[in-house]
């Protein structure tokens, strides 16, 4: 599934180009560009298990499960995480169970609740 502003195949595995991408991750995707104003990257996507080995993703990584993304944009990630949990609050991410704030890029998930649904990484 595409969306107004994302292909499916930009979340598709940087590797090999299999694509299990849930469609849940480009609507969030979506509704956090729209929020943005800006154009956001898709760092990561899905990644088969042998990508995710050699990006070191932890085993089981929701990333191999293709119900995350991590992104990135001009505004930088302070900003996107600031976006995201205005976004959650006011009820406009209902699929999102985990975003991670690293220093350049986000993580964002719908593989499941997590004990806290937010994290800072850098
Ligand atoms: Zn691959």
């Amino acid at each position: 599934m595409d969306t107004k502003n994302f292909k499916a195949s930009e979340f598709a595995c940087r590797h090999c180009g299999e694509n299990k991408i849930d469609d849940r991750v480009l609507v969030m995707a979506q509704t956090i560009r729209d929020a943005l104003g800006v154009p956001v990257r898709v760092n990561s996507g899905y990644r088969c298990p042998t990508h995710n080995a050699n990006v070191g993703g932890v085993k089981g990584s929701k990333h191999t499960l293709g119900k995350a993304a991590d992104l990135s944009c001009s505004l930088g990630s302070a900003k996107m995480f600031e976006t995201v949990k205005a976004l959650k609050a006011e009820g406009k991410l209902p699929d999102l169970d985990y975003c991670i704030k690293y220093r350049t890029f986000i993580h964002i998930d719908c593989g499941g609740k997590r004990k806290s649904l937010w994290e800072v990484r850098g």
